[in-house]
């Protein structure tokens, strides 16, 4: 990946199985260079997400793509145990979670969690942003702190 911005059709063609629109192509730009950019309000600082290109808090439009801290806690998560391909089973659960960004009380973005036994997932415990590699793409998950090394 070159260090220039991708280009919209770079994006839709890196991305082409996921729906990107006007309100989300800054943030799947941003994990093509492994980056994650949550919308932020220049006016008043309020973090936003989903993606949204207004800020609920003030009604401004002046809402830019910010790099996050990557820390945050887990605030809850689920076990997906099957995989949409039946040619493709599972080896192990997939962690989905929502993980609440250090960033703002409330910001809690969807993702994963890895390098982390199911027994040891638990509400609120710390984890970090790392990133895999599926199929050729990287994407952000985030893991304990305590391995923030692995
Ligand atoms: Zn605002």
């Amino acid at each position: 990946m070159s260090n220039t911005a991708a280009s919209d059709d770079e994006v839709f063609k890196y991305f082409h199985d996921v729906k990107i629109d006007h309100d989300n192509i800054a943030h799947y730009r941003g994990l093509m260079a492994k980056k994650l950019l949550i919308n932020r309000c220049d006016d008043c600082g309020n973090w936003i997400y989903p993606h949204r290109p207004l800020c609920p808090k003030c009604l401004s439009w002046n809402v830019i793509p910010t790099p996050v801290s990557g820390k945050g806690r887990l605030y809850m998560y689920t076990l997906i145990m099957q995989s949409r391909d039946p040619d493709m089973p599972l080896t192990e659960p997939i962690q989905a979670a929502a993980i609440e960004l250090a960033e703002q009380p409330g910001l809690r973005y969807l993702s994963r969690v890895v390098n982390c036994p199911v027994e040891v997932l638990a509400h609120d415990m710390p984890v970090a942003l790392t990133w895999i590699e599926e199929n050729g793409r990287f994407w952000p998950v985030f893991q304990p702190t305590g391995k923030a090394h692995g």
